[in-house]
């Protein structure tokens, strides 16, 4: 499905960039791990090693523009080549509307909206050469249906979702897919940050009753990664235990 692809992902070191790298090497990708954290991804690096996956670590911010050409540098003098890109780094910065600050407005579409155009821009230059890529943006489902104290978050992943759709029907005659995958509420740092009393609250939102897993986000991407999601461009798969439909 993956074998022998490369694919660079982005917030590859923890929660569901991890999982994703980590799903996409078991089935035979080699991987491109870009992360801020330079020891945390070469740690993750070295584990992929041992299993027999080739992979490299990329110390990358998706907001600058010269760490993004690094890293395509890095996969075209590594690997010669990027088939799948996963634009998974992401940050938030909650607060209510009348008390959100300029810079958290800034950071956020900075990173999850910009980052992830910044990549793109770059890799599709490659894969429109080769006739060949899967581009694969992780939104959230609160880009699809609005959260209270997330204007910032819930903005940037409503742009994300609209960028995918754009950028599907540009590269669709490259031979180039781009889709999104919305999580739903999944257990990692993102949302251990948030009080007990929250989380009960939102899996009683979920009709699956519990938040999902970041195996079940790399689950869909791994999917669309694949040569078997060839006819899907432009659709945002919804991995929320029913949250949103
Ligand atoms: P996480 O545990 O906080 O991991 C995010 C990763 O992105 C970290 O490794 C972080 O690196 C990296 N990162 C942050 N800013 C970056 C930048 N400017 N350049 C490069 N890397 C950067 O988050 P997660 O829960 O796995 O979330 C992954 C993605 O899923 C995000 O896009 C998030 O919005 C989305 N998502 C998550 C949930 C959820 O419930 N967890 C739900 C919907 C959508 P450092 O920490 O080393 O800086």
């Amino acid at each position: 499905m993956v074998q022998d692809k490369v694919a660079l992902i982005t917030g590859a070191s923890r929660g569901i960039g991890r999982s994703i790298a980590t799903a996409l090497a078991a089935k035979g990708a080699k991987i491109v791990a870009v992360d801020i954290d330079l020891a945390a991804t070469e740690e993750f690096v070295a584990e992929l090693k041992a299993a027999g996956t080739e992979a490299v670590a990329v110390q990358g911010n998706v907001t600058n523009p010269d760490d993004v050409e690094q890293m395509v540098n890095v996969a075209k003098e590594t690997f010669d080549r990027i088939d799948i890109l996963v634009n998974n780094a992401g940050i938030t910065r909650d607060g209510l509307l009348l008390r959100m600050k300029d810079e958290d407005w800034d950071a956020v579409l900075t990173v999850n909206l910009k980052g992830a155009f910044l990549c793109t821009r770059a890799v599709s230059k490659l894969m429109s050469k080769q006739r060949n890529g899967r581009i694969i943006n992780i939104a959230s489902v609160v880009g699809q249906m609005g959260n209270a104290g997330q204007a910032n978050y819930c903005a940037s992943k409503a742009g994300l979702i609209g960028m995918t759709k754009s950028n599907a029907r540009e590269l669709a005659k490259r031979n180039v897919t781009v889709n999104a995958v919305a999580p739903g509420f999944i257990a990692t740092d993102m949302t251990d940050a948030l009080p007990e009393k929250v989380r009960e609250e939102l899996a009683a939102q979920i009709p699956l009753e519990r938040l999902g897993s970041a195996d079940d986000i790399a689950n869909a991407v791994l999917f669309l990664a694949s040569e078997n999601s060839g006819y899907i461009t432009g659709q945002v798969i919804g991995v929320n235990g029913g949250m949103y439909m």
